[in-house]
């Protein structure tokens, strides 16, 4: 069984590949060598619908790979990242990643790539800590199993379908611990999938594993989500509720909203939200509005915020001037945590850490393009973040995440409901 390294252990060496994504295009993964043995790995996910303000990652461009090549972020790993960090200690995580930040030297960690910058800082702290990882990242010692969030029907930027709605998730919250939860979210997955099937509806699955149906409308993805929570045997708003991601700087033009073939403007979308949520036990709702639509969203807080969870993906990206304005304006109550929007572990953890200060809710976040690595369980366990959000249960990329939560459950770490009644 691994430990972790002795006092005065150091990097040794950095070494990164490209590997595959769950989208079959190829990401960075990075392993960290201590005393000369390898001691962590880590891959990077990689977004589709990503926010504007994103840390850039860094693609090849031209012909091969359609562009999407890496090996320009795998060099500057190999080379001057590696160069860098070399005789570093790896259980000084805020060194090693304000190394990597100066290294860089610009705002968005676009020389570097943020994608070179994540998986050394990923694979450093795994390297630091190759055993109970979420003990270790849990600063206080409180740590505590995620609700999960389970997207169970994919539209937008991560399906081919007609739905605008880019999430339709089960929040299976009124359950004892993380295992029966999970139990009861697959179980509404299953159940949705047999009701499409009688409908004809049944075309295959999304990006995150959900299934990908075209429907008439929108809200019919509510509808069939709800049928499913029931016909799986669940009371909806009692044991499982439902969140969305709408992602809706997808469809807005800068001034409107385009969904279900019509035109709205902010204020005219935040009322068809208003109406879903009388009319259906939604409990969150992500990126209700654009990135730059502040107005919007502050509105909507307004009206809404003691209602239901209003999350900020694209909107933050992870970026602590970003969540400061949105605390500043309230421009929401709940902010989505994704460690390749911001482009290290310690820029992650202090984005965590305001948003909990501020009363905020934290969610930690996969990305639509994953790999197996299951970072993101132990990190949301070891910062006592409340919610997961790692797609359906359904395929490795996203199912490594809901098994690791198992494996970390196994320990007695306590289960947290933000969502009990
Ligand atoms: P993305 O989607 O990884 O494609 O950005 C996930 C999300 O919007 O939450
Ligand atoms: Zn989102």
């Amino acid at each position: 069984m691994p430990t972790d390294p002795p006092m005065g252990a150091a990097i040794s060496d950095i070494s990164a590949r490209a590997v595959l994504d769950s989208r079959g295009n190829p990401t960075v993964e990075v392993d960290c060598f201590v005393d000369g043995l390898l001691a962590g790995r880590a891959a990077v996910p990689s977004g589709a619908s990503t926010g504007t303000h994103e840390a850039v990652e860094l693609r090849d461009g031209g012909d091969k790979w359609m562009g999407r090549g890496v090996s320009k972020a795998v060099t500057n790993v190999n080379g001057e990242i590696r160069e860098a960090l070399l005789g570093m200690d790896p259980s000084k995580q805020d060194e090693i990643d304000t190394a990597l930040i100066e290294l860089d030297g610009t705002r968005n960690k676009s020389r570097l790539g943020a994608n070179a910058i994540l998986g050394t800082s990923m694979s450093c702290l795994r390297a630091a800590h190759p055993i109970d990882l979420w003990k270790k990242i849990s600063a206080s010692g409180k740590t505590a199993l995620p609700v999960p969030m389970m997207n169970i029907l994919n539209g937008g930027a991560h399906a081919n379908s007609n739905v605008d709605v880019q999430e339709f998730m089960v929040i299976p919250h009124g359950f004892d611990n993380f295992s029966e939860a999970l139990r009861a979210g697959v179980e509404v997955y299953h159940s949705l999938k047999s009701i499409l099937g009688d409908e004809n509806l049944l075309v295959g699955i999304g990006d995150e594993g959900g299934f990908t149906p075209n429907l008439p409308r929108n809200e019919e993805g509510l509808r069939f989500v709800l049928e499913a929570i029931n016909k799986a045997g669940y009371t909806e708003g009692k044991q499982i509720s439902i969140a969305l991601d709408v992602a809706a700087q997808e469809f807005y033009d800068g001034s409107h909203y385009h969904i279900d073939g019509t035109k709205l403007s902010g204020s005219e979308l935040s009322k068809v939200y208003s109406n879903w949520i009388d009319d259906y036990p939604i409990v969150s709702i992500e990126d209700p509005f654009g990135e730059d639509d502040w107005g919007a969203w502050s509105e909507f807080t307004a009206r809404e915020g003691q209602r239901i969870q209003i999350v900020g993906d694209d909107l933050y990206v992870t970026n602590q001037s970003r969540l400061l304005r949105g605390i500043e304006e309230s421009a929401s109550n709940a902010i989505l945590i994704k460690l390749n929007q911001i482009g290290t572990v310690t820029e992650t953890m202090q984005v965590i850490e305001t948003a909990k200060e501020a009363g905020f809710a934290t969610i930690i976040s996969h990305r639509s393009g994953e790999t197996s690595d299951d970072i993101i369980a132990d990190l949301a366990v070891g910062t006592h973040s409340g919610q997961i959000k790692t797609g359906a249960p359904a395929r490795s990329d996203r199912t490594s995440k809901y098994n690791q939560l198992l494996r970390i459950s196994e320990s007695g770490a306590p289960y947290y409901s933000l969502f009990q009644r």
